[in-house]
């Protein structure tokens, strides 16, 4: 994981799922879905695309990407800010209710030319080996991506899954 790719600025990924994907921009390719995401679509709204991140194989880390190309909050419009909103606080709910993990840190980057918010778990795992606070989160990304084994990966597919049945019992925008 170089760089570039951390902030979803390359041309081309492997996902957690051994896909590979060539794409212009990430987040276009991820809202026309031509990239479909490791665990399929969490929630789609009007605006924005809720999913597990492709590359890296955390259970319950996931992305909002916002559909339009973007890549600041100014310069969205007040439909899309209120979305962003609401999937932030039912992706935050769900991940406590189901019990998985109870705290999270948001990041926006605006050297990602497309906007996309991660939603990162905060696991005790993370905290022993790491430490705590956003410096590490790159080191806990690529640690995840290169131990990854098949019961991670299980255990990812299952908390996407999961996420979307409770994010289909609520209308998130009411
Ligand atoms: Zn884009």
């Amino acid at each position: 994981m170089n760089d570039n790719n951390f902030a979803g600025n390359s041309k081309s990924t492997v996902d957690f799922l051994g896909n590979v994907w060539n794409y212009d921009c990430m987040g276009c390719a991820i809202s026309r879905g031509d990239i479909k995401i490791p665990g399929g679509i969490i929630y789609e709204g009007k605006y924005t695309i809720l999913g597990a991140d492709p590359e890296i194989p955390i259970p319950g880390f996931f992305i909002i990407n916002v559909k339009r190309h973007v890549n600041s909050f100014s310069e969205l419009s007040k439909e899309e800010r209120i979305e962003i909103g609401n999937v932030i606080v039912y992706a935050e709910k769900a991940l406590k209710e189901l019990n998985i993990v109870k705290e999270v840190t948001l990041i926006q980057e605006k050297r990602s030319k497309h906007l996309h918010i991660w939603i990162f778990p905060n696991y005790h795992w993370m905290n022993e080996k790491f430490g705590k606070g956003i410096t590490y989160l790159r080191a806990i990304s690529e640690y995840a991506q290169k131990n990854v084994n098949e019961d991670g990966i299980k255990e990812t597919l299952n908390i996407i899954e999961k996420t979307r049945k409770y994010f289909n019992k609520y209308n998130i925008n009411e």
